[in-house]
């Protein structure tokens, strides 16, 4: 697998800690050159001095200049790129009549948003070399429905549609396009919120893992871990009142709402609200 790495130029947007930066870290190790990218300059440059990464720095996805500057820097010292991870995103948490407007903007703004961006400059990149690989991840937030989340689900499911449409707009351009649909998986991301029963969370090196199967051998999508994604389709493949009653059984009407360590979620709340 790794000759099918060796030497791509991979950029990952919200590289500095979590999902994105254990995916650096798996890519590095199989010989890729890595960028990352962040809003949160502090950690991305210590992520990326922790790692000699090729390249590290601000990168703000809402931010059309910020974005199209920071592919312009690796373009020049990197190498063109080969892959484009729009891993950046945020998940507050609580009922939607407590969510205040300016968070449910934000939320659209770097979930959607950021990878609709993200995906029309890679492409601009791209589709001329007709080459490359775009790869954007959603979650299975993206195929179900969670009390708690409601802002956060709608922005995955626009995450899924707006990734499989693209796949059609550009099949035979040379350019795959693909999404990564993790379950709950143990980032800063998920801290404080209890599990749905059967739903183990996810280390981010599975999903780092999957994503460098992904470009090894692209697909349109992975879902990680296949057991939650087994279930979270079987699910959905029900009347809707049976997989809403399974839904509540496996307790997710509770995990992002009365069930939340508000103590040890404070942190992240605090983080993801202020960005
Ligand atoms: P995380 O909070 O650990 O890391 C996300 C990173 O994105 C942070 O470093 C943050 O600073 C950065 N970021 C936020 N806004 C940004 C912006 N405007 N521009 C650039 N960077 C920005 O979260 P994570 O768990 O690693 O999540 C990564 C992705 O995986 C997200 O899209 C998330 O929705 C998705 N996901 C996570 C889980 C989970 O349970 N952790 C499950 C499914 C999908």
């Amino acid at each position: 697998m790794s000759d099918k790495i060796r030497g791509k130029v991979v950029v990952i947007t919200g590289g500095a800690r979590g999902i994105g930066l254990a995916t650096a870290t798996a890519l590095q190790a199989r010989g890729a050159k890595i960028a990352i990218g962040d809003i949160d300059e502090t950690t991305v440059k210590e992520s990326g001095t922790a790692r000699d990464f090729e390249l590290y720095g601000k990168l703000d996805v809402t931010d059309a200049t910020s974005f199209e500057n920071f592919l312009d820097e690796v373009e020049r010292t990197v190498g063109p790129i080969d892959v484009l991870i729009n891993n950046a995103g945020i998940m507050p948490t609580g009922r939607l009549i407590d969510e205040p407007d300016q968070i449910t903007r934000r939320i659209l703004d770097i979930n959607v948003y950021g990878v609709i961006l993200g995906s029309k400059l890679g492409l601009a990149r791209m589709l001329p070399r007709k080459s490359g690989h775009i790869i954007n991840i959603a979650s299975l937030a993206g195929e179900s429905h969670v009390p708690g989340l409601a802002t956060y689900n709608a922005s995955k499911h626009a995450v899924l549609g707006f990734t499989d449409t693209l796949r059609e707009e550009y099949r035979g351009s040379g350019v795959h396009i693909s999404s990564v649909l993790p379950t709950l998986t143990n980032t800063e991301l998920g801290s404080g919120v209890s599990t749905p029963k059967l739903l183990r969370p996810a280390e981010p090196e599975q999903i780092a893992d999957g994503i460098v199967g992904l470009i090894a051998s692209p697909k349109s999508k992975i879902r990680v871990t296949a057991v939650a994604g087994a279930i979270i389709r079987f699910v959905g493949l029900l009347p809707e009142s049976v997989g809403d009653s399974i839904g509540r059984a496996l307790g997710s009407s509770h995990t992002f709402l009365d069930d939340v360590d508000a103590e040890r979620r404070k942190a992240y709340e605090e983080r993801a609200r202020s960005l």
